[in-house]
């Protein structure tokens, strides 16, 4: 087993992820800070390639094999975005990848994994396990299984995007971010105490996947069933082991926030800001809002995790809610 990631670890990663990963923008917004009181910091990782923070993991773990990992290359099994990052970290490392999704995963999910180059490889979401069916390939075939989170260089590789907003702006009095199985949380932790060490450091959860929130205040990881929430970058039910032990650390406290917020958040980046960001990544800010009275007069910064929503349901969650949208006034 590898050892827990240090912050050694992030500056390693910012050193392989150099040239490759995107140093994103942080963007700011007068009307953001005129809403909330703060002077608010937005990293913007829904401009990092492939559209999400992940590519920064994916890709330092890839950069860490050796010669025979290489030849074998890389499973992952994920619908999401981590499936993407593998798929364009191995492509340009020019290694094989194989990702494991379910067989009814969205068309276009499995249609952009496959376009960075992935070998997509389905299974039946309610009679087999995803995992088992990792490591079997795994096993089989001499490639090396890359956990969507619960990984060292995974998680340094996360705390890049934390390292660049703080060597950008410098001290914070508040960090939020969002929160699903823990990758970017734990690594912003190494960043943010390393860099900016009397930063209060929040992750956020959606409400209705708080599993993280139970684990940080029981002590112990806590598993749920996997959480109804627009969220879907966060309906993990769990943290993992490397993950939970860095937040219990060195994070301050775990926030939740409903799906309407998420949705007022997609609404204000687009509407304010011009940027398109899925609602997972309206983790932090809709609870940097929620926190107005604690954030008035603060630096506050804001980690938005990612842009990858279908344009379609992207219009449907920012439309304003009508009973029936084919309906007109007039009928
Ligand atoms: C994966 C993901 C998250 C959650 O990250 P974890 O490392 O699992 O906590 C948040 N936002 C987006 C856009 C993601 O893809």
């Amino acid at each position: 087993m590898l050892p827990p990631p240090t912050y050694d670890d992030v500056i390693g990663a910012a050193g392989r992820l150099d040239g490759q990963a995107h140093r994103t923008p942080v963007l700011t917004s007068r009307t953001a800070n005129e809403m909330t009181g703060a002077e608010l910091f937005f990293k913007c990782e829904n401009f990092q390639r492939m559209g999400a923070f992940k590519f920064r993991g994916a890709f330092n773990a890839l950069s860490c094999f050796d010669a025979k990992q290489r030849a074998a290359g890389v499973v992952a099994f994920s619908s999401g975005n981590h499936a993407q990052a593998i798929a364009l970290a191995a492509r340009l490392l020019g290694m094989p990848a194989t990702i494991v999704m379910p067989e009814d995963a969205p068309a276009a999910k499995m249609a952009a994994t496959r376009q960075y180059g992935g070998h997509v490889v389905t299974y039946d979401r309610y009679a087999e396990d995803r995992e088992a069916i990792g490591r079997r390939l795994a096993e089989e075939r001499g490639m090396t299984l890359i956990p969507p989170y619960d990984h060292p260089h995974v998680i340094a590789g996360q705390g890049t995007a934390a390292k660049e907003l703080f060597e950008e702006v410098g001290d914070l009095d508040f960090l939020f971010v969002c929160l699903g199985g823990g990758g970017l949380l734990a690594g912003t932790a190494l960043a943010t105490r390393a860099l900016s060490p009397k930063t209060t450091l929040y992750g956020v959860e959606p409400e209705a996947g708080n599993d993280g929130q139970q684990s940080f205040r029981s002590g112990a990881i806590v598993r749920i069933e996997t959480p109804r929430t627009i969220a879907d970058g966060a309906q993990t039910q769990h943290l993992g082991h490397y993950t939970f032990d860095i937040i219990k650390r060195d994070v301050d406290d775990i926030l939740t926030v409903t799906d309407a917020q998420l949705i007022d958040g997609m609404r204000f980046f687009a509407a304010r800001m011009k940027i398109v960001v899925e609602p997972t990544g309206c983790l932090g800010f809709a609870a940097a809002r929620d926190r107005e009275a604690q954030v008035r007069g603060k630096r506050v910064g804001v980690i938005v995790s990612g842009g990858n929503v279908d344009l379609e349901r992207f219009g449907a969650l920012i439309a304003p809610s009508h009973p029936d949208p084919n309906s007109s006034p007039s009928r």
